[in-house]
């Protein structure tokens, strides 16, 4: 399976806002859908020079983001950013063939498309064959915001950011996002897009399902008083376990929707291993159960501060 990290950041990184050329000359970037992710690297790539066309539904957004300055033009009409050398489209998922269809007909023919969403293998498969010099991305950062006034700069300094090219994505394509990418400072990936699935699914949608369910099963104590109680005990062991569960139900939902059979998978393992923990406790098998703790504290490490 080929996943690779592309390029490590470069030492005396300033942040996002504070970066002032790009390493590969200044480009035309369009950015569609100027919402947290689309906001944030219209912020991030115009403080390295480039012009930024935004393209957003609402035209009030587009005016935002022009006054703002987190572009230099913007309109809901697709011709304005369909005039750019790379474009980021940043809309939700359902909304991204859509946007695509929109800007076609306007494209010039050199024009690179790349886009944010979550998910890849169903979104890869849609988009690749409506423009050929298409890279398939997404960068792994958020907050629990959304739309332009969650935007933010900086956001993907540190964080992954990962590209899914396949056999008929053009090589310079491919360069052309990953230098503009790798100007963000983020960690650059590359890997097949029904890798990136399941690899997202073990990661970030399982712990949506997972976080969820926790916050579910407490609400299911049948007494009254005990979960107000629980309500009021509740710290930060609580809060970090519950906080993914809390967010945005749409986002947990497209996660279900897009990566339907990867995160069944993960469900189902999940289910087994919380049988075993059932097990080794209802048989008082505290060995067993000191065991599991054990592996999973030595393991933890691997996915919080992978080397
Ligand atoms: P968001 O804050 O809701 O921004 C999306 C923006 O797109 C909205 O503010 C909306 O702006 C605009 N929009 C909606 N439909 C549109 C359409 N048909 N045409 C043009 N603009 C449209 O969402 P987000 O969190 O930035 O997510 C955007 C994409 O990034 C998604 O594909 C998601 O999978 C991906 N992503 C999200 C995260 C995360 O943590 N949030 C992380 C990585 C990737 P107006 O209606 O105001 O014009």
């Amino acid at each position: 399976m080929a996943i690779y990290s592309v390029a490590a950041p470069e030492e005396g990184y300033a942040g996002g806002a504070n970066n002032t050329e790009s390493q590969g000359g200044v480009m035309k970037i369009g950015i569609v859908g100027l919402g947290l992710i689309g906001g944030s690297l219209a912020i991030d790539l115009r403080s390295q020079g480039h012009t930024i066309l935004g393209m957003s539904r609402r035209a009030e957004t587009c005016e935002q983001a022009i006054a703002r300055q987190i572009v230099h033009e913007a309109s809901p009409d697709p011709k304005l950013v369909a005039s750019a050398d790379l474009i980021f489209l940043c809309t939700p998922l359902a909304a991204l063939q859509d946007s695509v269809q929109q800007l076609v007909p306007h494209l010039a023919t050199t024009a690179i498309l790349t886009d944010v969403g979550s998910v890849k293998q169903p979104i890869v498969q849609q988009l690749a064959p409506l423009w050929p010099n298409f890279v398939g991305g997404h960068p792994m950062a958020g907050t629990a915001e959304s739309g332009l006034d969650a935007a933010l700069s900086g956001l993907f300094v540190d964080r992954p950011y990962v590209l899914t090219p396949t056999e008929s994505t053009p090589a310079h394509a491919l360069a052309t996002v990953a230098e503009v990418v790798r100007s963000l400072r983020c960690r650059l990936y590359q890997c097949a897009p029904a890798e990136h699935d399941r690899a997202v699914a073990w990661i970030s949608h399982l712990p949506v399902m997972v976080s969820a369910s926790l916050i579910a099963a407490c609400l299911s104590e049948p007494e009254a008083a005990v979960l107000e109680l629980a309500q009021h005990l509740a710290s930060s062991g609580f809060r970090d376990t519950s906080r993914v569960g809390g967010g945005n139900p749409e986002l947990g939902v497209m996660m279900a929707r897009y990566n339907q059979a990867a995160l069944l998978n993960t469900l189902h393992a999940y289910r087994n291993q919380l049988d075993g923990l059932i097990q080794q406790i209802e048989q008082a098998n505290w060995a067993a159960l000191d065991q599991a703790l054990m592996r999973t504290q030595a393991e933890r490490p691997k996915f919080v501060e992978p080397q």
